[in-house]
């Protein structure tokens, strides 16, 4: 296959824009692999990778700007790949990149820092989602193996995006919590809850992810109630429910707990915020004491009572949500947005 890319040929088996490999060489190489490896030699896996919310970047800079990630994002996989790996675009924002003689593994490892260098280069802040399979491992034939890989990168869309996964693997697998300290997945999980019904905590917690998304990858779990989901309609931060909970590694975890603190999330939090509206019943709710703890005043409730409601349980007041026309509504729409006035205290809070 090398002597077909370096002859003129040669032209017919390269993308024009990326340089990198056609989707024609591709299934070209892939077949000639598969026969090779029916001979008992060789075999590859294959990275299967798509650039998150691509769409976002020609929409909001021009079509231009997404040409250009397309090209750096080839030119990044060809100089991060070994000389014997094919990277090829499959078409659109879809590249595949062929590991030969790879265990899946070992390619799920090498994705991983793919994934990982690409989005600390920050091009157009974009990162990419990624599923891996392997020939005679997950399929017997090269269209087995693209549609497992790119069923796992269809997973991995699915769960959040920014993450690579193994073709048949539940994605909570490799992540679950309750195997590792958040510490160790290096993941902060940021639990909100509500002192009673309808404070506001989902708004909270919505208004939070916005605020948190501009610094890095956020996911909110929405850990009861569906009402997140609901609220979040345009999905501009990846948004899943509970059950089994799992936070992401680099990834901020916040869970809207409502009125009830997950049991499998109680430990991990790094940070609880009390979402309250100070009303007596408020004030029979016991707050979890996992974590450092902050009191949040909602619908108005003046700052010397949030102090006192905040000391009662030994715990930290943090600031008081105004009852404005603007809150309201955005509590509607789910897009509440944090005051000015609370940035300095929630930075401490979070330790930004
Ligand atoms: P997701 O994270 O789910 O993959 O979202 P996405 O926005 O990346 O995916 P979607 O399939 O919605 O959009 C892909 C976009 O890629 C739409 C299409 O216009 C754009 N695109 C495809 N080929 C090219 C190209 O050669 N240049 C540019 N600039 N854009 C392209
Ligand atoms: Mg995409
Ligand atoms: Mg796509």
């Amino acid at each position: 296959m090398r002597a077909l890319w370096s002859n003129a040929a040669a032209e017919a088996y390269r993308d024009g824009l990326t340089g990198c490999y056609n989707r024609r060489f591709l299934d070209h190489y892939l077949q000639d692999g598969v026969e090779a490896f029916r001979k008992g030699r060789g075999g590859f896996s294959l990275l299967m990778c798509d650039i998150d919310h691509f769409k976002r970047v020609n929409d909001t800079y021009g079509h231009q700007a997404g040409d250009e990630v397309l090209r750096r994002f080839g030119e990044f996989l060809r100089s991060f790949c070994r000389e014997t790996d094919v990277v090829a675009r499959y078409g659109g924002e879809e590249f595949a990149v062929v590991f030969p003689r790879t265990p899946r593994d070992l390619t799920l490892a090498v994705a991983d820092r793919l994934r990982e260098s690409w989005r600390q280069k920050g091009v157009y802040s974009t990162t990419f989602s990624g599923g891996v399979a392997e020939l005679g491992v997950d399929a017997p034939d090269a269209a087995g193996v693209i549609a497992a890989a790119d069923q796992a990168l269809y997973r991995a869309k699915e769960s959040g995006r920014n993450k690579v996964l193994l073709a048949g693997v539940e994605p909570e697998a490799p992540a679950r919590l309750v195997a590792a300290s958040p510490a160790a997945l290096q993941a902060r999980v940021l639990v909100v809850m509500g002192a009673s019904r309808r404070v506001g905590a989902t708004a909270f917690a919505l208004a939070l992810a916005a605020f948190l998304a501009g610094r890095g990858a956020v996911e909110v779990v929405d850990a009861g109630g569906g009402a997140l989901r609901w609220l979040r309609r345009d999905r501009r931060i990846p948004c899943r429910g509970m059950p089994p909970f799992y936070a992401t590694p680099g990834v901020t975890t916040i869970v809207d707990a409502g009125v009830d603190i997950p049991v499998e999330a109680m430990p991990f939090a790094s940070v609880v915020f009390l979402v309250t509206d100070m009303s007596p019943g408020a004030w029979q709710l016991k707050p979890p004491l996992a974590g450092r703890t902050y009191v949040v005043g909602n619908r108005g409730a003046s700052y010397s009572s949030l102090q006192e409601f905040a000391s009662y349980w030994g715990l930290e007041a943090l600031c008081v949500l105004p009852e404005s026309h603007e809150i309201r509504k955005g509590e509607e729409k789910g897009t509440a947005p944090l005051p000015r006035s609370w940035l300095k205290s929630l930075r401490q809070a979070i330790e930004l």
